[in-house]
């Protein structure tokens, strides 16, 4: 009877101890699986934290190389930029170097500037074509207009080596000369007007009736001195073929004044027109030109270097 209870209390014993060992078990595994989740965490994380340094670094080496590249590319710009300055001046410089060459002052013997105002016109387009036949340079003071014709002519005037100076946008006498701020208001409408076709613009100017008019109600001195003030140089003449006298000259008679007056001169500014109706002064520069030619006349366009034939002398006036 005692050894079946020894042996029963034994195996309650035995239960008990599995029950510990049990619940030993669970605890170890608890406190191993607590222990490890925030190890495998923290692993796991700093190999994450690792990658995304890694890809913050290419993402920065990235941004370093394309700010470097555009750099470059700047710098290319800026370099090409500088290239096409130094070009841009060079062919300045280079036009520069023409126009010194083309020094009037220097150049011996009769100098010959053929005007033509009041253009342009079809005459305009004849006159150009009688030019370049004889590769003869001139000046002409135009007037303002917006067809597409006249800015043809502007064009050609220009690009074909004419001196392309300004008359008066409106030529009307009585609006222009009113006041000198009308005055003003017409020469810069002209030299918008010209800028515009050409992209030059031009200093040379011709007063309409010149500088010694007398329809003028505004003191011409005023006029005089505000075109000085711009820097503007203007040119009176004093040849004239007589186009514009009311007479009508016969192209002989046209041809002789022109001669007789260059004959008087060193230099000569001979004042023509090509506006409509002047057909005569068309057929009359050939057989001027010839004459010219013959006497070893210097024929040139106004530059900077001519001398300025002027009826009131721009230093006259302070
Ligand atoms: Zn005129």
């Amino acid at each position: 009877m005692s050894e079946k209870r020894d042996t029963s209390a034994q195996k309650v014993q035995e239960e008990r101890r599995k029950r510990v060992k049990r619940i030993k078990n669970i605890i170890i595994t608890i406190v191993i699986v607590c222990l490890l989740t925030p190890s495998i965490c923290c692993v796991t994380l700093w190999i994450k934290v690792a990658k995304m340094e890694r890809q913050l670094n290419e993402i920065e080496r990235l941004q370093e190389d394309t700010s470097e590249k555009t750099e470059s590319d700047e710098n290319t710009v800026e370099a090409l930029q500088e290239k096409k300055n130094d070009k841009v001046e060079d062919v300045a410089s280079s036009e520069k170097d023409v126009q010194e060459e083309l020094d009037h002052s220097k150049i011996k013997g009769k100098k010959v500037y053929l005007t033509f105002d009041d253009g342009p016109s079809k005459n305009t387009e004849k006159i150009l074509d009688i030019l370049k036949q004889y590769e003869i340079k001139a000046t002409f003071f135009v007037i303002g207009k917006t067809d597409d014709f006249s800015q043809k002519m502007y064009k050609r005037i220009y690009e074909e080596g004419h001196t392309l100076a300004m008359h008066s946008y409106t030529h009307q006498y009585k609006t222009i000369y009113r006041s000198l701020k009308e005055y003003e208001k017409d020469i810069t409408e002209l030299s918008d007007l010209l800028y515009n076709i050409t992209g030059e613009r031009t200093k040379f100017i011709r007063f309409p009736g010149g500088s010694s008019n007398e329809v003028s109600n505004v003191d011409m001195k005023e006029i005089i001195r505000y075109t000085n003030r711009e820097g503007y140089i203007y040119f009176d003449w004093n040849v004239i073929n007589g186009d514009a006298t009311g007479q009508k000259l016969t192209v002989k008679e046209m041809v002789n004044n022109v001669i007789s007056g260059v004959d008087s001169y060193d230099t000569s500014i001979v004042l023509m027109h090509d506006c409509e109706g002047k057909e005569l002064t068309v057929k009359s520069l050939p057989k001027i030109i010839k004459k010219l030619q013959k006497m070893e006349t210097n024929i040139l366009p106004i530059n900077s270097t001519t001398t300025p034939i002027q009826h009131v002398k721009a230093e006259s006036v302070k």
